[in-house]
């Protein structure tokens, strides 16, 4: 049994997250969505909305789940007896921080491996800041989060979705 864990803040979701997931959900028997709780950054939604959001966009995948973790990664991924870690990479300047935290992961544990998968040409470019700032003036997002995501980001800067 293969099991993975797929970090992140997840706030909130995008396509280009979910197309990371689809894609390491056929190369392990099971993936773990971790989304970070978070006290450094602020976050647009809390804990709970990004992981009802999550679950709900996850749920036609059997083989995907959804937990919150708290503190350093590498503990929940020790306690989950997990064997890698999905990153996805976008542009090279993504590479800089991922190659430094997988080499501390790694030193953290060295039975645990990260992989990096590549992301889709059509969500280069996407990222949840980027879907934030665009929102809140307005822009139009559709097709590049999942509708449950922009139905709630359009209320939460009082949009109303059309
Ligand atoms: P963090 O908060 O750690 O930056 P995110 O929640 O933003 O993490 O993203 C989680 C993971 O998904 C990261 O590995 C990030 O590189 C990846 N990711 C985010 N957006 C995309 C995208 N458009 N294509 C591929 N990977 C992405």
């Amino acid at each position: 049994m293969r099991v993975a864990i797929y970090p992140g803040t997840f706030d909130p979701v995008t396509n280009g997250h979910l197309d990371i997931l689809k894609r390491a959900s056929l190369l392990f028997n099971k993936v773990i969505v971790a989304i970070a709780i978070d006290n450094e950054k602020e976050s647009l939604f809390k804990i709970e909305e990004r992981k009802k959001f999550m679950e709900a966009v996850v749920k036609d995948i059997p083989n995907v789940e959804v937990e919150s973790f708290d503190g350093l990664l590498m503990h929940f991924v020790q306690k989950k007896k997990a064997h890698a870690i999905i990153r996805g990479l976008r542009a090279v300047s993504d590479f800089e921080y991922e190659f430094q935290l997988a080499l501390m992961n790694k030193k953290l544990e060295k039975n645990v491996e990260t992989i990096f998968l590549m992301t889709s040409s059509e969500y280069a470019f996407l990222s949840s800041t980027i879907i934030k700032q665009v929102v809140s003036l307005n822009g139009n997002i559709n097709g590049l989060v999942p509708e449950i995501v922009e139905i709630a980001l359009k209320k939460k800067f009082n949009w109303e979705k059309a």
